[in-house]
C-alpha cells in the first residue's frame, strides 16, 4: 500500500463528533467538508468547516443515513476521504464498500471487519477460535422461545438477553428467573426488530459485581497492531456509559496486558485496519484478575469516550485516523506508549433525571462550558441553538485530565460546577453527584452502582426552595417593571399589620404552585418553603414565559399564572394517556372497549433507544385508541383515552 496524502474530508456526522473530527483535520491542513439535515442549518459543525452540504430533512433516514445523499455531496466538493464518526453509518459495511467503489477512501476498518464483528454472536465465535475468552451462552441460531429458555436455565440464572444486531443497549434484557423469561424474550425481540431490522438474540451469563473495561485497539494496513490501554465504563444507567476514565482503578499490571494481548489478537482475527476498541466484562467481585475478563463485543469505529485515552496518552486519536487512512505506518509501537497520569469523562445530556432521564428538548437559552487547568470539552452546540428530538440529545462532554484519580475527579466535579445550561433540563448534577459519590471515588463500583444510588444521585437539592424564592423574587421584579400595577394585578391582598400580604400563585415546573409575598418598607419579602441555606451560586435566566432559575446544576422553570391554561388532566380525571415525549409507537397493546386495570401496559413508545412503557393510571375502559403502532409522535401526543369507572 503506498501512502496517499489527503487533502479534504467529508465528515458523514453531526454534533460533537463532528466538530471533533474536523478541528483535528483542520490541524492537519485538511479541506473539510459537513453535511447536515434540515434541522442543522446552523450548528456548530456546519460553521466550522469549510464547506457544508444539505443532504435532506431532519430525520436521520432522510439525511444522515442517506448513503447515496453523502456519497453524491463527496463527489460535488471532491473529497478525498470521508470521515463517519460514531453512530449513523460508521458500522455498516455496505458504506465502507460504497466508498471504495466510489474511489474514496473510508477512515475506518475494511467492510469485512466491520461486517465479522457486527453481529455479536458471530463476533463472539470467531474471537473464541482466536482464543479470547467470551462469556458463557447460547449464540446459536434457534430463536424459539422454549429452546431458548432451556438454555438460559442450562447457563444458569441471571441471563442477559442482548439482541445479536445490538449496540447502544438496545434490545437487551437482564432476567433474575424462569419465570421472567418468556416477556424479557418477547420485548427484547421487539426493541431489536425496530432498531435493527433483526429479532435475533443471544443469550450469555449475567456476569456478577460487572465491571466494564475496555481496550483502544490500533493497526496499520502494514501489520502493526497496538493498543492504547484500557477504559473503565462501569458507571452505566440502562446499559450505557455515563462516566467513563482510564486508566480503570485497580488494574493490575498483568490484567492490562492479558486484556492488551486479548483486544489485539481480536482485532488481528478480522484483519482489522484503524481505531477499534475491543468491550471486555470483567467479574468485579474479587478485583481484577487475568483469568476473570470476557470479550463483550468490538465497536469497529472511534468511541465516544475517546478523548479520555488521548489525554493519558498524549496523542491525538483522529490524527491517528487520519494516517492509517492515507497509508502510514502507525505513530508510535507498543514500547512506546505510556499512561500519564488519569482522565475521566462526563456525558452532558439534555435529559430530566427527576422524570425517568427522559430527553429534554428545546432552545438553549443559555450554554457556559467549563475551562480551566486539565479541562476540556467537546460540544456540538452553542447558546441560542435547539436540541430537536431528532438526534441524540448529547450537549457536550466535559474530559478532567489531573496526575491521581482524585485529582481528576475533583477537576470533574468542579467543571461541572461551573457548567451553567438553560434550557432543556440537564443531568449536570447527578454527573455532580457521581463524580462526589464516596464509594466510586474509593473505586468501590461496578455497572450497577448507578441504578443503586438512584435516589441518593437524584435526591433533590438542600437549596431549592431557597433557589425557588429567588426566582418569584426576579419574576415579580420582572413583571413589575413590566406592567405596572403587577405583581399579576393584586386581587387578593390582605393587610397583616405594618406589610401588606398577599398570596402569589404561579407556575412552578408546570405545576401550579402558591408563595406568600409581603410588602414592607424595604420593598417585598417572599415566603414560600422551608427555611434552607442559600445555593452557592444561583443565576436567573430570562425565558419567555417566566424566569429559569439555575443552581447547582438543577434548573427550576418560574413563571405568572398562565390565565389561558386549562387543567386538562384534571379536567380529564387522569383518563388521557398521552406520549410522554417524541417517539415512535412501537406497540399498542390495547384496543377500544378493553377493560384494564391500574398499571397495565396499554402502549410502548420508543424514543432516543429506550422503550417507554405507558401504564394504565387506574382501572377502566379503553374508549379510543388515537394512534397506531409504527407512528411518530409528537410530546404531549394524545394516544389513548380511558373512562375510568367512578363506583364511588
Ligand atoms: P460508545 O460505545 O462509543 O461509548 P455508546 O455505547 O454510548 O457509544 O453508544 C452506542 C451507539 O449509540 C453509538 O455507536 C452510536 O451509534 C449511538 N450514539 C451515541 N451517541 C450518539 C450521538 N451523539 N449521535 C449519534 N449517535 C450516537
Ligand atoms: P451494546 O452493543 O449495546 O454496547 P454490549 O454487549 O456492549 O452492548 O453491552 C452493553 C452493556 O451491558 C455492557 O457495557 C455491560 O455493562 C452490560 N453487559 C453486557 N454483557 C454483560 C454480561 N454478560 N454480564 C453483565 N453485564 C453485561
Ligand atoms: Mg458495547
Amino acid at each position: 500500500m503506498t501512502t496517499r496524502r489527503l487533502a479534504s474530508v467529508l465528515v458523514a456526522n453531526r454534533g460533537e463528533i463532528a466538530c471533533r473530527v474536523i478541528r483535528t483535520a483542520k490541524r492537519l491542513g485538511m479541506r473539510t467538508i459537513a453535511v447536515y439535515s434540515e434541522a442543522d442549518r446552523d450548528a456548530l459543525h456546519v460553521a466550522l468547516a469549510d464547506d457544508a452540504h444539505l443532504i435532506g430533512p431532519a430525520p436521520a433516514p432522510d439525511s444522515y443515513l442517506r448513503i447515496d445523499r453523502i456519497l453524491e455531496a463527496a463527489r460535488a466538493t471532491g473529497a478525498e476521504c470521508i470521515h463517519p464518526g460514531y453512530g449513523f453509518l460508521s458500522e455498516r459495511p455496505d458504506f465502507a464498500e460504497a466508498c471504495a467503489e466510489a474511489g474514496i477512501v473510508f477512515v475506518g476498518p475494511p467492510a469485512s471487519a466491520i461486517r465479522a464483528m457486527g453481529l455479536k454472536d458471530a463476533a463472539k465465535a470467531l474471537v473464541a477460535a482466536a482464543g479470547v475468552p467470551v462469556v458463557p451462552g447460547y449464540h446459536g441460531a434457534r430463536q424459539d422461545p422454549d429452546f431458548l429458555a432451556a438454555e438460559a436455565a442450562a447457563i444458569g440464572y441471571p441471563v442477559l438477553i442482548k439482541a445479536v444486531a445490538g449496540g447502544g443497549g438496545k434490545g437487551m434484557r437482564r432476567v433474575e428467573g424462569p419465570e421472567g423469561f418468556s416477556d424479557a424474550l418477547a420485548s427484547a425481540q421487539r426493541e431489536a426488530q425496530n432498531a435493527f431490522g433483526d429479532p435475533r438474540v443471544l443469550v450469555e451469563k449475567y456476569v456478577l459485581s460487572p465491571r466494564h473495561v475496555e481496550i483502544q485497539v490500533f493497526c496499520d494496513a502494514h501489520g502493526n497492531a497496538v493498543h492504547l490501554f484500557e477504559r473503565d465504563c462501569s458507571l452505566q444507567r440502562r446499559h450505557q456509559k455515563v462516566i467513563e476514565e482510564a486508566p480503570a482503578p485497580g488494574m493490575p499490571e498483568a490484567v492490562r496486558a492479558a486484556m492488551g494481548r486479548a483486544a489485539v489478537e481480536a482485532a488481528k482475527a478480522v484483519g482489522y485496519v484503524g481505531a477499534g476498541t475491543v468491550e471486555f466484562i470483567a467479574d468485579g467481585r474479587d478485583g481484577l484478575r487475568p483469568d476473570g475478563f470476557w470479550f463483550m463485543e468490538m465497536n469497529t469505529r472511534l468511541q465516544v469516550e475517546h478523548p479520555v485515552t488521548e489525554a493519558i496518552t498524549g496523542h491525538d486519536l483522529v490524527e491517528w485516523q487520519f494516517r492509517v487512512a492515507s497509508g502510514e505506518t502507525l505513530p508510535a509501537d507498543q514500547a512506546g506508549l505510556a499512561i500519564h497520569g488519569h482522565a475521566v469523562e462526563a456525558r452532558l445530556y439534555a435529559e430530566d433525571p427527576d422524570h425517568g432521564f427522559l430527553p429534554s428538548t428545546g432552545p438553549l437559552r443559555a450554554l457556559q462550558l467549563p475551562e480551566g487547568e486539565g479541562v476540556r470539552v467537546d460540544t456540538g452546540v452553542r447558546a441560542g441553538d435547539r436540541v430537536t428530538p431528532f438526534y441524540d440529545p448529547m450537549i457536550a462532554k466535559v474530559i478532567a485530565h489531573g496526575a491521581t484519580r482524585d485529582e481528576a475527579l475533583d477537576r470533574l466535579a468542579e467543571a461541572l460546577g461551573r457548567t451553567l445550561v438553560a434550557g432543556p433540563k440537564t443531568n449536570v448534577a447527578f454527573l455532580k453527584a457521581l463524580a462526589e459519590a464516596p464509594d466510586f471515588r474509593e473505586g468501590r463500583f461496578d455497572t450497577g452502582f448507578i441504578d443503586r444510588d438512584l435516589s441518593l444521585l437524584t435526591a433533590p437539592s438542600p437549596h431549592r426552595d431557597a433557589a425557588i424564592r429567588a426566582g418569584i423574587r426576579a419574576l415579580v421584579a420582572r413583571d413589575g417593571s413590566a406592567r405596572s400595577g403587577s405583581p399579576w394585578d393584586a386581587a387578593d391582598g390582605f393587610q397583616l399589620g405594618e406589610a401588606r400580604r398577599q398570596v402569589l400563585p404561579f407556575v412552578l415546573d408546570g405545576e401550579p404552585a402558591e408563595a406568600v409575598l409581603s410588602w414592607g418598607a424595604s420593598g417585598p419579602t417572599v415566603e414560600y418553603g422551608a427555611a434552607c441555606p442559600e445555593p452557592a451560586s444561583l443565576a436567573v435566566i430570562d425565558a419567555p414565559n417566566g424566569v429559569l432559575v439555575l443552581a447547582g446544576g438543577r434548573q427550576i422553570a418560574l413563571a405568572p399564572p398562565d390565565p389561558f391554561a386549562v387543567d386538562l388532566d384534571h379536567i380529564d380525571q387522569g383518563g388521557t394517556i398521552k406520549a410522554p415525549m417524541h417517539g415512535r409507537l412501537v406497540a399498542v397493546l390495547v384496543a377500544p372497549g378493553d377493560r384494564v386495570v391500574r398499571g397495565q401496559r396499554l402502549a410502548v413508545v420508543e424514543a432516543m433507544k429506550m422503550e417507554h412503557a405507558l401504564t394504565a393510571p387506574s382501572d377502566g375502559t379503553v374508549a379510543e385508541v388515537a394512534a397506531e403502532a409504527g407512528q411518530q409522535v409528537a410530546e404531549g401526543a394524545r394516544l389513548i383515552t380511558l373512562t375510568t369507572e367512578d363506583v364511588a
